[in-house]
């Protein structure tokens, strides 16, 4: 039985000879469905025409993403340690070749997705690496496409993954929105792997927040007061968001805290 793919949003769903009626996804306000309604494509036809890109972003962090890009463009960062390698967010599409050069790496120990834009084809990368736990936030659950016996929830605001790399669930855009904490990034000043829980923006230096991005809902103030009192606790310097252009390479604790403090300001006023 074929995996359907959301041409919009990459999620897949569950084996099925039809695609279904619908993405929870994209029927979400937080995303959309588009022009046309609701389009799916089979994954055996995305295999022969779609690989991943590979690149490496530091040492021991590698970005996978898709080419040509679908969905959203999603890519995920692949973080390695000593105690094991972590993926953090995924891709609509895993080829073999990345699968066996993973594999070559010691495997995944964890598969941890910011939010449900990015859940894509975390069981297709769990079961393709033997098995992988998907560590989900319990809040986000319902948003889940395809179940799977390799998605474990966890509770709560913080769950260490292993030792070094930790994930905070911040909330905002969605309940389980979260972010990633590598320790030994940036030249062991640390690293925050936001996806778009905060949005890195074009002007240098800067994040924002959104309730909605495509749709452009915000967030209210006390929210973002709450998500950079939260991330005002943790020792970073370097922030790479959801996609390639996404970065701050240095001084990020300093842009989360103005670039908030000028978003409640907007609000404010
Ligand atoms: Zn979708
Ligand atoms: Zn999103």
């Amino acid at each position: 039985m074929p995996i359907w793919i959301c041409k919009t949003c990459g999620a897949h769903s569950a084996l099925n000879d039809a695609p279904p009626p619908h993405c929870i996804i994209c029927d979400d306000e937080r995303q959309f469905v588009p022009e046309g309604g609701q389009a799916w494509i089979a994954r055996e036809a995305l295999i022969s025409t779609h690989v991943n890109e590979w690149s490496e972003l530091e040492p021991n962090l590698i970005a996978i993403g898709v080419s040509p890009a679908i969905g959203i463009g999603q890519r995920a960062l692949l973080v390695l340690s000593p105690h094991g390698n972590v993926l953090w967010d995924c891709t609509p599409v895993l080829d073999g070749k990345t699968r066996d050069r993973i594999l070559e790496l010691g495997g995944i120990k964890a598969i941890c997705p910011s939010h449900p834009h990015f859940y894509t084809g975390m069981v297709e990368w769990s079961e393709a690496l033997g098995g992988v736990p998907i560590l989900l936030p319990e809040a986000d659950l319902a948003h889940v496409m395809r179940p799977s016996e390799h998605i474990q929830p966890w509770r709560g605001d913080r769950h260490e993954v292993l030792p070094g790399i930790v994930l905070h669930r911040l909330g905002s855009h969605f309940e389980g929105s979260s972010v990633l904490e590598w320790q030994a990034g940036a030249e062991g000043k640390g690293a925050l792997l936001v996806g778009d829980t905060m949005q890195v923006v074009p002007a240098r230096g800067w994040v924002s927040f959104m309730y909605s991005f495509p749709n452009l809902i915000p967030l209210p103030a006390r929210e973002v007061r709450r998500i950079a009192g939260r991330v005002a606790e943790i020792r970073f310097d370097r922030i790479y968001g959801a996609w390639s252009d996404k970065l701050i390479a240095s001084g990020a604790g300093e842009s989360v805290a103005r670039s908030a403090e000028r978003y409640i300001r907007r609000l404010e006023t």
